[in-house]
């Protein structure tokens, strides 16, 4: 059986932990050429070394980037061009939850624009050089191999919900990305890129739980999550996986949902 993404090329931000290494995986046994870019280049090297391991049919390779760079990031999307002849997936994934982001009175300037920086025109600029590299693809249908490409860019439940947990900078970045996301969608959709959000549900990975530090923390979600639990890394990996395969060829402009249905929640079952 061919894999789902079968002669493709992907790049992934934040491929060292949580969402971006359990896609980064994911993508790899579906058959893609797999970038990895992380600011924390050692645990994306380690996650390369599994993929070299597990996968040794797909091409892949580990770099350091820091996304809210421009020159990184271009750096990055033309080393996957060199690496792999082309760019079909851009997951543009990396984000931080900075634990002193907090209300409208308390939140310093210097957070809200790290937070900026990396959540929000780190996706812009991974879109900008994912777009220019996606138009310069080659078609080749004894492939499945076309131009143009799948842009995926993670938002999240909060960019769509009010919490009175606040967290505004790192709200507000999640917001724009559905923004931004969404226009560039209508831009460049007759150029064959589609452009999705993805928009996780809370989950178990570092960025949260380092968060929720205490049981108190975590009860204080867990009763308005409709399923009675956090999500897993690899279950917001398949919805990335769904949007970055042909499957879902017809969608574009979308905020993906993959929250457990928490953004559908009034109360919650007892
Ligand atoms: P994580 O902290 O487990 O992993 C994030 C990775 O991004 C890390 O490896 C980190 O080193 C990297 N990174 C951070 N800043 C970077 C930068 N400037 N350049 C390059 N890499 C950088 O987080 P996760 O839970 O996997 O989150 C991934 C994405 O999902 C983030 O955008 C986050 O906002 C979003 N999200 C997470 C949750 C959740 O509950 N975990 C919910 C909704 C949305």
């Amino acid at each position: 059986m061919p894999g789902r993404l079968q002669h493709k090329a992907a790049l992934i931000t934040g491929a060292g932990s949580g969402i971006g290494l359990e896609s980064s995986l994911l993508f790899a046994s579906e058959g893609a050429n797999v970038l990895l870019i992380d600011v924390n280049v050692q645990a994306a090297e380690k996650v390369q070394k599994l993929i070299a391991e597990r996968y040794p049919n797909v091409k892949s390779a580990a770099i350091k980037a820091d996304v809210s760079k421009e020159s990184d990031i271009k750096a990055a999307v033309d080393k996957a061009v060199e690496l792999f002849g082309r760019l079909d997936v851009m997951f543009n994934n990396a984000g931080i939850m900075h634990p002193e982001d907090d209300n409208a009175l308390n939140t310093e300037e210097r957070i809200w624009d790290l937070t900026m920086n990396i959540n929000l025109k780190g996706v812009w600029w991974g879109c900008k050089y994912a777009i220019l590299a996606m138009r310069n693809n080659p078609t080749d249908a004894s492939k499945g191999l076309h131009t143009g490409g799948s842009i995926i860019n993670t938002a999240s439940f909060v960019a769509i919900m009010g919490a009175a947990t606040p967290q505004l900078a790192y709200t507000a970045s999640k917001g724009a990305v559905l923004a931004m996301t969404r226009e560039l969608a209508m831009v460049h959709a007759r150029e064959g890129i589609r452009l999705n959000s993805i928009c996780p549900g809370p989950l178990k990975t570092p960025l949260l739980m380092d968060f929720l530090n205490t049981t108190e923390k975590r009860e204080r979600r867990m009763v308005h999550l409709p399923m009675g639990r956090f999500g897993e890394a690899i279950e917001i990996a398949q919805g990335a996986l769904f949007l970055a395969s042909d499957e879902s060829s017809y969608i574009t402009g979308t905020d993906f949902a993959v929250d457990g249905g928490l953004s559908s929640c009034y109360v919650t079952a007892t």
